[in-house]
């Protein structure tokens, strides 16, 4: 039998907000366990939630930015269970009125573009954080993070292969960090993807049953967990049996997922309004303020990257991974190099350099201005491309101005036609039979000669002059 997957994705976005999102407490990761807390977001008896601003700015942010419908009115509900890290024993959450529905995103895998639609965003608090130590037999729980912001992103179930998952979620990731309202770190838990996959017999209408699955902390655990979920349910099905509907875990260190719990039901939460919340209530002029004040987000830099500057696709791609690496190829461009060589540059040699010191663009030890100079008297011919390489790494470690570096240690291009005829003179000297056979019409010899006087000058002579140079001298 031949089965397709039905994919769906939950995101619980942390919000990068300073404050929680009902009191006033620190949002700020790292302090003493219990220290960012208050009677508020410890669920005190008769303290009242004061909604933060911010946090219904941001995720209008988000709402805007992926095509969704902002409501006018939405509401706040109690979502209600019982468990340790939740002092009120009730999430205050959005249910059936969220703030935001009806959104898409567009993704591409394999050169295929597709629509991926989103389903709704709102908002909600996050939970405590239990840690367990099994040998003292004790649990402890830190309300640090208890009432932070979360925003939390459903799509449609419009996703068909972990590929396309995997690009989903590193398109969404993208636009929230362009956006400036999350940080992205999947490992550190800030944006986090419960991923709902069922399958079904290729052609068939109706959807499967789903698994929920959780416990994924990286774009590449995420697509494994579908790949294992979808290669489990097809077992079942081919052995007769059938998919139940359950929350699973995903083993990151075993490699499977394993079953969690059943699964909830919405009724199981007994949601209703928190009357301790009026009814959100956001106004076209705030939503077509903040619309107004959107960043370019990856997409349209992307696209304008490739019109503007005429950068081959992957280019772009690159260069717009991230808004400061954008803004920095861009800064390179202002400053006078060339959009091609600028890519080059930052992509094979910056990206790489950078890398391996485990730094950001941020930190980069070269200013735009620098590389630009360094490409251009590349481009007058002061220095060969592989002494703009040497320079480049000199520039890594001291930051300095490549002028300074080539004088600093004599790099400068050699194109004294006077310098070179005397080197070229001793290579000829040294190796007659190959003279012998240019002289004879093996053209092919031009490259030994020139490969040996760049050996002999490292790197400095001017190979245009070269080349004009054997030819007079032995032609
Ligand atoms: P819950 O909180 O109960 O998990 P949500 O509505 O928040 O429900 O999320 C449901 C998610 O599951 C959505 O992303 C949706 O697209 C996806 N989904 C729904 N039905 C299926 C299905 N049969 N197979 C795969 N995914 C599904
Ligand atoms: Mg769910
Ligand atoms: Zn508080």
């Amino acid at each position: 039998m031949q089965y397709e997957a039905v994919i769906g994705l939950e995101v619980h976005a942390q919000l990068l907000t300073e404050s929680k999102i009902f009191c006033g407490c620190s949002t700020k990761f790292g302090a003493p366990p219990n220290e960012h807390t208050c009677p508020v977001c410890l669920g005190m008896p008769g303290v009242l939630p004061v909604l933060n601003q911010k946090v219904v700015e941001f995720a209008i942010r988000a709402a805007l930015a992926t095509h969704c419908a902002v409501a006018g009115k939405s509401v706040w509900a109690r979502k209600n269970y019982f468990y340790p890290d939740l002092p009120k024993n009730y999430q205050i959450s959005q249910y059936e009125l969220p703030l935001a529905e009806h959104g898409h995103l567009d993704i591409e895998v394999e050169g295929a573009a597709k629509r991926i639609g989103i389903t709704r965003i709102h908002m909600e608090e996050d939970a405590g954080k239990l840690i367990h130590d099994p040998a003292q037999g004790h649990s402890y729980v830190d309300y640090n993070r208890t009432g932070t912001p979360l925003m939390e992103i459903v799509s449609e179930p419009d996703l068909r292969t972990p590929e396309e998952a995997a690009a989903y979620l590193k398109a969404l990731r993208d636009i929230l960090v362009y956006l400036n309202i999350c940080d992205g770190n999947m490992e550190e838990g800030s944006f986090r993807c419960d991923a709902n996959v069922s399958i079904r017999p290729l052609g068939q209408e109706a959807f499967g049953t789903r698994a929920e699955l959780k416990n994924m902390n990286s774009f590449r655990n995420v697509q494994k967990a579908l790949e294992y979920e979808i290669r489990r349910q097809r077992a079942v099905l081919d052995d007769g049996g059938q998919v139940v509907q359950e929350t699973r875990l995903w083993d990151a260190q075993a490699n499977k997922t394993l079953s969690m719990r059943g699964k909830e039901e919405a009724h199981d939460y007994r949601y209703f309004p928190d009357p301790d919340l009026l009814p959100l209530v956001v106004g076209p002029e705030w939503v077509e303020r903040i619309r107004s004040e959107l960043p370019e987000l990856p997409e349209a830099k992307r696209a304008r990257f490739v019109e503007a500057y005429g950068l081959p696709h992957y280019d772009a791609g690159v260069l717009t991974a991230s808004r400061p690496l954008a803004d920095y190829f861009e800064a390179v461009v202002a400053s006078g190099a060339g959009a091609k060589a600028a890519s080059n540059w930052i992509m094979s040699e910056l990206l790489g350099a950078l890398n391996a010191e485990g730094k950001e663009i941020t930190q980069s030890p070269i200013s735009a201005a620098h590389l630009a100079k360094l490409i251009g008297m590349v481009d007058s011919g002061a220095i060969s491309g592989k002494i703009a390489k040497k320079v480049f790494g000199e520039m890594m470690l001291s930051g300095q101005d490549p002028q300074a570096v080539v004088e600093e240690k004599g790099l400068k291009q050699v194109s004294d036609s006077g310098a070179l005829e005397a080197v070229l003179q001793r290579i000829f000297e040294a190796n007659p039979g190959q003279v012998e056979q240019f002289k004879a019409g093996k053209d092919k010899l031009m490259g030994f000669f020139v490969g040996q006087a760049m050996k002999e000058t490292k790197g400095q002579a001017n190979p245009a002059v070269l080349n004009e140079l054997v030819k007079k001298l032995l032609g």
